[in-house]
């Protein structure tokens, strides 16, 4: 007698989730593949990548690997081929691969500058350019799909020493309210997520003296957020009916004021 399976609510959809190496990517990657949508995952790291795949196929998931350097446009190029090739094409895009190289204006460092700004702005581009063609597509022929970027608290608050990341982020979260219009039109909905601190590998880039000391004190007083709190936030996102688009998300730790 065959037995009833209640349908996961992200069945059938496909997911590509950029940054999925660690931290956020990662923890969205397995919750999305846990909700039942088949995940790309793609970053720079060969083998972390595999070792998530293993462990998405491990719990019944669906996942395939990509390693690819987003701030190259015809390698990401390349990657969204193979998505639409293998997969039939992604409905639902985590644009989430990002850095954070604090440091004070004055000290001019311009590799670290140049870094968020090729990642965060050119990288998070790089994506959007390959991917929305599918988004597009595959919203028009199942009503609904989805562009999700990430952004940061450090769109909106002022944090010193921050100026360049902010700047890329206000970049993500004022594109994406333009997006929102332009695709919402074709049943694309267009989110920013605007975490405060979450505990990952972000902060091991950092290094400059007095950021890292201040990341170091908020810990102390503030419980950081995990990758998880985003993860399910990610999939809250995504699972509301196709009608419903939040727009902008804010999550904060609770104990984070700004
Ligand atoms: P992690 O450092 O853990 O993750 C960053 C991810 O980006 C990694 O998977 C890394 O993989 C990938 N990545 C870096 N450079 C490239 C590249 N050139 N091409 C492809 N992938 C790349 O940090 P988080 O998970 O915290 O960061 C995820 C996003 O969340 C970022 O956009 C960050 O700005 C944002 N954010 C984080 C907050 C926090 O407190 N943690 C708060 C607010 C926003 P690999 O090195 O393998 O390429």
């Amino acid at each position: 007698m065959a037995t009833e399976t209640s349908a996961k609510p992200l069945t059938g959809r496909v997911a590509v989730v950029t940054g999925a190496s660690s931290g956020i990517g990662e923890a969205s990657a397995e919750h999305l593949a846990e909700l039942g949508a088949a995940v790309v995952v793609l970053a720079r790291r060969a083998a972390r990548l595999d070792d998530l795949v293993v462990r998405i196929q491990k719990a019944g998931g669906t996942a395939v690997a990509i390693a690819v350097d987003v701030t190259g446009a015809a390698a990401v190029q390349a990657a969204a081929d193979r998505v639409a090739a293998e997969l039939g094409g992604a409905d639902l895009l985590f644009n989430n691969a990002g850095v954070m190289l604090p440091a004070p204006i004055e000290e001019l460092a311009t590799d670290q500058w140049q870094h968020q700004i090729d990642l965060n702005i050119t990288g998070l581009m790089n994506v959007i350019g390959a991917f929305t063609p599918q988004l597009v597509k595959a919203a028009g022929e199942r009503g609904v799909a989805d562009l999700i970027n990430t952004s940061s608290i450090a769109a909106q608050n002022i944090f010193p020493n921050f100026a360049v990341y902010s700047g890329t982020k206000a970049y993500v979260t004022h594109l994406s309210r333009h997006l929102r219009v332009e695709l919402g039109a074709k049943n694309v909905r267009v989110s920013a997520i605007e975490p405060g601190i979450v505990g990952t590998e972000l902060q091991s880039h950092v290094t400059d003296d007095g950021a890292n000391q201040w990341l170091d004190g908020s810990k102390e007083t503030i419980e950081w957020l995990t990758p998880q709190d985003i993860a399910q936030t990610i999939g809250f996102i995504a699972t509301l009916p196709p009608r419903a688009n939040l727009q902008q998300v804010t999550i904060m730790p609770t104990r984070q004021p700004s």
